[in-house]
């Protein structure tokens, strides 16, 4: 009969890797299992709490996909069986396979910082998976909700975690909302690690932009939290130091997301190893697992690699369904961020596995960072840019 490609996970990974086998293999019956109805990006979600947009412009629908032919059911998938190459849904159904795509995302890391359990979440809010979009609004309401002069700490985790750049945007966004309705507000950003992606580049915009409001408290000048009390406010890092926040986002450690680890995918690491020609779990050949849930090596975990990836682990899939030679691998990876509004800064990169899959590098010499300096019409460019990349990427993945 038809092949059955089944996608698992309808974000970046799952929704790009559904309409993509749509196009390249009309013949392959797709199916994607999304427990929302709808999608929301944490792309973009940073500029809601900067008041740059709102959430409807960062909420997605399938319908795009399912008028491309993907069969969408709303969904949990509770147990794989890669042997007889089956899923078991929340809701009963049992769905077949020939190659599955699997693409669910991260989990949190409950308790990995003291305190930090999912109902600490509620107070304290990571705003890291979208979900329904419940703490990103709880994040933005607490931020309305501070006192001038109050203080918004941020607890930053240890590599590797969803999106490098992500937690520092988030500082630049909020820093843009606080300097125009809270200026006496201040950022306390503890962070587990000691230097971090577009670093230069971020802090010249956080000085030139925001002044004194940002501070940025490295791993080693004592950044690492180790514990917090929800209720009282309090982040406490290693040496004991005990900071109270108006407003506090922990963003904890995180693996993959719990069907991949259930499903015995991932290794002691929590993260997915994959054969990186195919995104093939080492475990379970003919599970493709893609996004931020796969063991990334030196790729960043980001939307724009999950997309590209994507591509590869479809093609990948495909070929194995024709019984053709597998495509050539090379992904690509642009992330930009918003420093402030009409300021955009950007690293780019390309990788490619080596021959036996087993490790993926960047090509030499293949991207780079925007330049330093006083450079106004590059920043102004590069944020239109960057919200050219959002149109472009989200109809990739659902129009
Ligand atoms: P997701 O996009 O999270 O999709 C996973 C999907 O799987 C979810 O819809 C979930 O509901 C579903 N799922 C989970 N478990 C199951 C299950 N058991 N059964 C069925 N479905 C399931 N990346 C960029 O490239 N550029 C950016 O500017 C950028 N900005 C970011 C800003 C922030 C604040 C954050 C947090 C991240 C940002 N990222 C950015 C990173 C990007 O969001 C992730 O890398 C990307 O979402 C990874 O795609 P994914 O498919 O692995 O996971």
């Amino acid at each position: 009969g038809q092949a059955r490609l089944l996608v698992v996970g309808g974000g970046f990974g799952g929704a790009s890797a559904a309409r993509f086998a749509r196009t390249l293999a009309p013949e392959v019956a797709v199916t994607l299992v999304e427990p929302q109805p709808r999608f929301i990006t944490c792309p973009y979600g940073n500029l809601v709490l900067g008041g740059l947009r709102e959430m409807p412009a960062i909420t997605h629908g399938y319908e795009g996909l399912v008028a491309r032919g993907v069969r969408v059911v709303q969904d949990r998938a509770v147990g794989i069986d890669p042997v007889a190459r089956r899923v078991r849904l929340g809701g009963g159904e049992t769905l077949a396979y020939d190659r599955m795509i699997l693409s669910p995302g991260i989990a949190l890391r409950w308790n990995a910082i003291e305190g930090y359990d999912e109902a600490a979440a509620a107070a304290m809010p990571h705003a890291w998976i979208a979900g329904d979009g419940a703490q990103l609004r709880l994040l933005r309401r607490q931020l309305q909700a501070m006192p001038d002069g109050g203080v918004v700490a941020l607890a930053i985790p240890p590599n590797p975690y969803r999106c490098p750049p992500g937690p520092y945007e988030r500082i630049s966004m909020i820093a843009h909302y606080l300097k125009r309705h809270k200026p006496r507000a201040k950022i306390l950003a503890l962070d587990a690690k000691e230097r971090f992606s577009k670093q230069p580049l971020f802090q010249d915009a956080w000085r030139a932009l925001y002044g004194a409001m940002v501070e940025w408290v490295p791993a080693n000048v004592d950044g690492r939290v180790m514990r917090v009390e929800p209720r009282a406010g309090v982040l406490e890092t290693e040496l004991g130091t005990r900071h109270r926040a108006d407003v506090a986002n922990v963003i904890p450690p995180q693996s993959a997301a719990a069907i991949a680890i259930e499903a015995g995918l991932a290794d002691a690491t929590g993260w997915v190893p994959v054969d990186y020609r195919s995104f093939e779990a080492k475990a379970a050949p003919g599970i493709h697992v893609i996004g931020d849930a796969n063991q990334a090596g030196a790729m960043p975990k980001s939307g724009f690699l999950a997309n590209s990836t994507a591509k590869q682990a479809v093609a990948s899939a495909v070929a194995a369904l024709r019984g053709a030679p597998p495509p050539e691998p090379v992904y690509f990876n642009t992330c930009y961020s918003h420093a402030g509004e009409g300021y955009g800064i950007s690293v780019v990169n390309i990788f490619r596995p080596n021959a036996d899959g087993s490790a993926v590098a960047e090509v030499p010499a293949s991207g780079g960072t925007s330049p330093r300096g006083d450079l106004p019409e590059q920043r102004r460019l590069e944020a239109l840019y960057a919200d050219g990349w959002y149109e472009s990427i989200t109809a990739d993945m659902f129009s």
